[in-house]
């Protein structure tokens, strides 16, 4: 059978991956046999998420009223019912539904009813709370098919250390990046000098490390020490594999949905308050602004080598009339040019102007010329892929580090 859950938790505390692997283990004990563990991020834009959009899907052997039963204890017991935002939802069923339904999820928005349809056509049994909305996450992670997967391993806290200052060796963090990169990736940020991996939410996470493999997430958290942990999970996940992109073109762009889209610089980066960088993209009929915010940091620097003319492929969420980039193909540079006035070469010395349209004069000899002397602008910037770092990253976009996107 396949349990689905979702929208558990509240910014005050937990998380519906602690609770799915609670679930797992109360399961084992009933003498269920687990076969996978799997975390899916959905889209990334839909307002009414607590942090990063996950559900949970346990795909296991055993009698499925029993497992359901033992899967709304848990939700009550531990999902957080104070917060209005917290909706869950719990389903059974005993095969997959269609995964349009999960790539929906991902890349577009799904109604409450819609999951209920799907889980009604299934025979599936399921359970929602308070408005239900956490049916559709729930439904969208028995429904997932993934093409792409990677893994990550959730070691999550004490109960009695909730809401306390978490301890992680901050050294080994950096260790185990250097030890195990790139096939883990974003425990920290080496560039910027900052750990990623460790979460500043009250909730029961004490860290987690993702990466290509159980293996390599397993080799890089041995390396590891850290407050005496609880429980720990390695989720099968859809993380870090570009999942919620879809092909766009400028103009036809629609709010809440993350894209891929080719254009033309039409202008120069332009910083603003806060040092957010912007700058317009156009193909052969309309444009688009592209934004690289303040927390890309140093993503900004490349942004702002952009001259009109470069050809780009811009990758992120369009937001209010904005794609908001997590990564960027430079696909080639223009080649920019000023024009000054030449030189004579009778008197090595500059000419003038002669006047608007009549070209230059030297000033010396009274020699003529027509044209200007055209100089091409030398670029620092490359051709090719350059991304947010981890410290920006969203959970669903690809680290290069995992190989240049296809598009
Ligand atoms: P955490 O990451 O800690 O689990 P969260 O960020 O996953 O928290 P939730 O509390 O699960 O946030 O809230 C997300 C809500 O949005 C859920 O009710 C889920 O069913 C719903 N949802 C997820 N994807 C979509 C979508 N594509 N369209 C509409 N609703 C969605």
């Amino acid at each position: 059978m396949l349990i689905g859950i979702d929208d558990t938790d509240s910014p005050q505390g937990m998380c519906t991956t602690y609770l799915g692997a609670v679930l797992a283990r109360r399961l084992i004990r009933e003498h269920m046999r687990m076969r996978v563990a799997r975390l899916v991020r959905l889209n990334p834009n839909v307002t009414w998420k607590t942090r990063g959009n996950a559900a949970i899907m346990l795909d296991v052997e055993g009698d499925p009223g029993r497992a359901f039963t033992v899967a709304c204890e848990t939700v009550e017991e531990l999902a957080d019912f104070s917060c209005e935002n917290t909706n869950p939802g719990v389903v059974v069923a005993d095969a997959r539904p269609d995964p349009a339904f999960y790539r929906k999820a991902v890349m577009d928005f799904c109604t409450t009813e819609e999951a209920v349809g799907i889980l009604d056509a299934a025979g599936a049994r399921y359970h929602g709370w308070k408005n239900r909305r956490g049916l559709i996450g729930a439904t969208a992670a028995i429904a997932s098919e993934l093409v792409d997967r990677t893994s990550e391993i959730l070691v999550y806290r004490q109960p009695e250390r909730f809401g306390m200052p978490r301890e992680v060796n901050r050294e080994n963090l950096f260790a185990a990046e250097e030890a195990t990169f790139p096939h883990t990736w974003d425990t920290v940020d080496m560039a910027n000098d900052v750990v990623v991996c460790v979460p500043h939410t009250p909730d029961p996470v004490l860290f987690g490390i993702r990466g290509e493999s159980p293996s390599w997430v397993l080799m890089a958290r041995s390396m590891i020490e850290s407050e005496p942990p609880g429980i720990s999970q390695i989720w099968v996940t859809n993380q870090g594999t570009d999942a919620h992109l879809l092909a766009g073109k400028i103009g036809e762009l629609r709010e809440g949905l993350s894209y891929h889209v080719k254009g033309t610089v039409a202008g120069l980066p332009v910083t603003g308050t806060g040092g957010h960088v912007a700058f317009a993209i156009r193909d052969s009929e309309q444009t688009v602004q592209c934004m690289a915010y303040e927390p890309t940091k140093n993503f900004r620097f490349i942004v702002r080598e952009l001259v009109p003319g470069d050809e780009v492929i811009a990758v992120g969420s369009y937001k209010k009339g904005s794609v908001n980039l997590e990564k960027m193909k430079v696909v080639s540079l223009a080649k920019p040019v000023i024009s000054r006035p030449p030189m004579c070469t009778a008197c090595n010395k500059r000419m003038t102007s002669d006047g608007k349209g009549k070209g230059w004069k030297c000033k010396k000899c009274g020699a003529r010329a027509t044209e200007p002397e055209v100089l091409e602008i030398s670029r620092t910037l490359k051709t090719g892929w350059y991304e947010v770092p981890p410290t920006a990253r969203r959970h669903l976009a690809k680290p290069l580090c995992r190989g240049e996107p296809a598009f």
